[in-house]
């Protein structure tokens, strides 16, 4: 189990290179406990776990290569039944699991912004056009046997439509935990962060993924979104403790997300240096 909290900081802080740290986004199938109510399995796309005391819920559950792998790692640390499911937006490498997490618990519900399943209905529209520009992208990991898209279908025949879909924002009480879900435009148009209370921690979703905002993807149609990750500008006014991205590591305080926030446009940092003191 990797201290990813430590890891993340000490990168940051320049204790130890990016060559010595190895990449930072890791597909290891491995779960690390962040807390003793939360966790994350290192996949493409990581799967973010809460306990509460009325079962698991899951941001994100990687793709169809991981999502079995992602249940079993998680199975290692809890085995309470899966409550609800989150997806951060609908792209294959954060839903393409569910169909793992479903068949652990087949009462789990999936929630979701509204246009997550709209997102789904073009990707089965246009099936054979996805597989062929995403292996512009992403064809690297396929011929290193690893395709991030389903076998059978782009978007994996098992991925659930969500059960509950939200336009704006949804409070989402799973027994003693609160989940304040909030939609942005971002990478995609059917993107959500999560603010959770308790743990003063963000589910980022890709609003952060510790490089340049990922803004153009040639052909694909949400590729560009309002301001993209700058909607973090929007993230809350009250001070997090945990920042949970979904395709690298977390970061564990205010102050490495303000270090890292002076890499992005200058608004974005003034409005951190605002309210992040
Ligand atoms: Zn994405």
């Amino acid at each position: 189990m990797a201290d990813l909290l430590t890891l993340s900081t000490d990168v940051i802080d320049g204790r130890i290179e990016l060559a010595q740290a190895g990449p930072l986004n890791r597909i290891t199938h491995e779960f690390s406990e962040l807390n003793a109510r939360v966790g994350m399995v290192e996949a493409f796309s990581h799967s973010i776990v809460f306990r509460t005391d009325a079962g698991l819920v899951a941001f994100d559950t990687s793709n169809e290569h991981g999502g079995e792998r992602c249940v079993n790692a998680i199975r290692q640390w809890d085995k309470a039944p899966f409550h609800s499911i989150i997806f951060t937006h609908g792209h294959i490498d954060h839903v393409g699991g569910c169909g793992a997490f479903i068949d652990d618990n087949h009462a789990t519900q999936v929630v979701a912004h509204e246009n997550v399943a709209r997102r789904f209905e073009r990707y089965r529209l246009t099936n054979g056009y996805n597989h062929v520009i995403n292996e512009r992208q992403f064809g690297q990991f396929r011929r290193r046997g690893y395709d991030l898209a389903g076998q059978a279908q782009f978007l994996p025949t098992s991925t659930p439509e969500p059960d509950i879909t939200y336009s704006h924002r949804h409070s989402l009480k799973v027994g003693d935990t609160h989940f304040e879900l909030h939609h942005a435009k971002g990478e995609t148009d059917d993107h959500t962060w999560a603010w959770i209370p308790s743990e003063r921690a963000i589910c980022a979703g890709d609003f952060f993924i510790w490089a340049f905002p990922m803004r153009v993807i040639p052909k694909k149609p949400n590729a560009t979104q309002g301001s993209g990750p700058l909607h973090c500008e929007r993230w809350p006014p009250w001070t997090p403790s945990s920042s949970y991205p979904h395709t690298v590591s977390p970061l564990p305080v205010k102050s490495e997300f303000n270090r890292c926030s002076m890499t992005w446009p200058t608004h974005s940092s003034h409005w951190f240096s605002k309210h992040w003191r």
